[in-house]
């Protein structure tokens, strides 16, 4: 038996003091959180902490705090992590009641970037999860190539 069954009043006492420990700490980057959610709306494609940060007020805040108060958002599900392949984390902003899963095609040559709405089917990851014996299996997929324009 989980221990969470035994004792589901100290399990209550865990939840709400890391909803309350989140919370304090997202207080703590309202500032630069609102800031950075402001530059990912008039972003329609991920950016990179150093992307955000130099489109910020010259005042303010060092790449630091960009950095921990996106690691912040993220962690509240604000916004989602995409890794396209050059070292550099890139964040999306998350609209609401969506899930985030959506892949993105990137131009190898001028870095353009298309949103791609074409995924696996879930039998697949089905297939993977019962072959390993795991759960709740997801994925990570982005697709590269060479747009119209640098075709010309
Ligand atoms: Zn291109
Ligand atoms: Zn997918």
């Amino acid at each position: 038996m989980r221990k969470s069954c035994q004792h589901p009043r100290h399990e209550g006492q865990e939840l709400s003091s890391l909803t309350g420990r989140l919370r304090r700490e997202a207080r703590k980057v309202t500032g630069p959180r609102a800031a950075i959610l402001e530059i990912l709306r008039h972003h329609p494609h991920p950016l990179t902490i150093k992307e955000v940060f130099e489109e910020l007020p010259k005042s303010g805040c060092d790449l630091a705090t960009v950095y921990r108060a996106m690691q912040m958002m993220e962690k509240l599900g604000m916004v989602k992590r995409f890794d396209f392949g050059d070292g550099a984390a890139r964040f999306e902003l998350m609209n609401e009641g969506d899930n985030g899963h959506h892949h993105h095609l990137i131009c190898t040559r001028c870095a353009q970037v298309v949103r791609i709405e074409e995924c696996f089917p879930a039998e697949i990851e089905r297939q993977i999860a019962s072959k390993n014996g795991y759960q709740a299996v997801t994925h990570r997929l982005e697709f590269f190539g060479i747009c119209p324009d640098c075709q010309k």
